[in-house]
């Protein structure tokens, strides 16, 4: 291996891949991140950004265990990103309320909450005078709901651009436009290939392509099939409101609305398996935002002023996929889903602190 190669390399610089390649270089390792496009550029730019597993977990599973404790270390992860990049991130723990517009979507929000209260999601049901309390904006009846004070969201592109300065200050060399084709492994080494044929080589790699890592060959040494990762494509819509009209994430089935600090606000979404088609669909976007008015009467005669899409990195796996390829210098780190960004910091601690030997 030449003399001047990093530690590590970590292809693919969404919030996943520059999360742990933050935490290698902290731990003093020479670390190189690698996009194909631009940092955080991806799934990363497009996420909501709700870290809220009282919306997504219902199950005894390992999505919840990574939840649940990656909700824990979000706090001391945004203090320590912002003290190091000097970035200011829209991190806050604003809660959750769901709504039930009738009598068996408040049966099904009951049974869920009392499934997940022993899993370790506090709800608390909502009476008429507490939704319109806590959720002024909200003008229209409800049959009932639930309010989950443990649910949070933060802005992923102030992440990624904080990931960005922090690992830049930490010496860390940031090659964007650098598509990985093949990776190499050998005993005790990994060799990265683009499609140029140039090549960089380290003790140890990342796979953290997000939807994408299935389209890079590994081949080296023999490996247990690797877990396919797929895209699924989700359409989110924006509002420009004034600050402050929306306090905590408001849900209703698969339709949300959070506010950022500044009032833009998201509504969302939309779930499609059609591989990387990154256009924006209009009839996609006119259901979110006429499920949006539904939800929020207030929505009704404000312009939509933004309207994108991105592709969840999917896995044919049971959970997100953050391992050691069997005993080789690779390590996996994709099939997030929906919950990338929720499930940064603790997939950056536990592939970083293995890599480092401090697991
Ligand atoms: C509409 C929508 C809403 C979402 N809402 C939420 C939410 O509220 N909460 C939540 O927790 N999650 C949410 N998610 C999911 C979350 O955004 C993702 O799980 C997370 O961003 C995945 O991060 P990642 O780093 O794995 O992937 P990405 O951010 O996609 O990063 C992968 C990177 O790899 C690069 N790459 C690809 N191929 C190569 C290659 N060959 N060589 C080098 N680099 C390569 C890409 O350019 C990209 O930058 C949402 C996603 C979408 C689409």
């Amino acid at each position: 291996m030449p003399s001047h190669s990093p530690d590590a390399i970590i292809i693919g610089a969404g919030i996943i891949g520059a999360s742990i390649c933050w935490k290698l270089a902290r731990a003093g390792l020479r670390v190189t991140l690698l996009d194909a496009g631009t940092v955080g550029g991806e799934a990363s730019w497009a996420g909501a950004g709700m870290l809220a597993p009282g919306g997504e977990v219902e199950t005894r599973d390992i999505w919840l265990d990574l939840a649940l404790e990656s909700q824990r270390m979000y706090p001391a992860y945004v203090a320590e990103l912002e003290a190091e990049s000097g970035v200011s991130i829209d991190y806050r723990r604003c809660g959750a309320v769901e709504i039930a517009f009738d009598d068996t979507e408040c049966q099904a929000l009951t049974s869920r909450a009392a499934l997940q209260r022993p899993l370790g999601i506090p709800s608390q049901p909502m009476d008429r005078s507490d939704l319109h309390r806590m959720v002024p904006a909200f003008d229209r009846d409800a049959a009932g709901a639930f309010f989950y004070p443990g649910d949070a969201m933060v802005d992923p592109r102030d992440i990624t651009r904080a990931l960005r300065t922090a690992s830049s200050a930490a010496s860390v060399e940031i090659r964007e436009g650098w598509r990985a084709a093949r990776i190499d492994l050998s005993a005790d080494a990994v060799r990265v290939e683009n499609s140029r044929g140039d090549a960089l080589h380290a003790a140890a790699a990342v796979l953290a392509a997000g939807a994408w890592s299935s389209e890079i060959a590994v081949s080296g040494i023999t490996l247990p099939e690797l877990p396919r990762a797929f895209p699924v494509k989700g359409h989110l819509t924006g509002y420009q409101l004034s600050p402050r009209t929306l306090g905590p994430i408001l849900r209703r089935g698969h339709t949300y609305l959070l506010q950022r600090s500044s009032g833009f606000t998201i509504a969302g979404t939309s779930t499609e398996h059609v591989g990387f088609d990154r256009s924006v669909d209009a009839q996609v976007v006119r259901d979110i935002t006429a499920r949006a008015g539904e939800l929020l009467p207030a929505l009704e005669g404000e312009r939509v002023v933004a309207a994108w899409a991105g592709f969840r990195p999917a896995a044919d796996s049971p959970g997100p996929v953050s391992q050691r390829a069997a005993d080789s210098r690779l390590w996996l780190a994709y099939g997030h889903y929906r919950n990338g960004i929720l499930l940064a910091p603790v997939t950056a601690d536990r592939i970083s602190r293995e890599i480092t030997g401090t697991a």
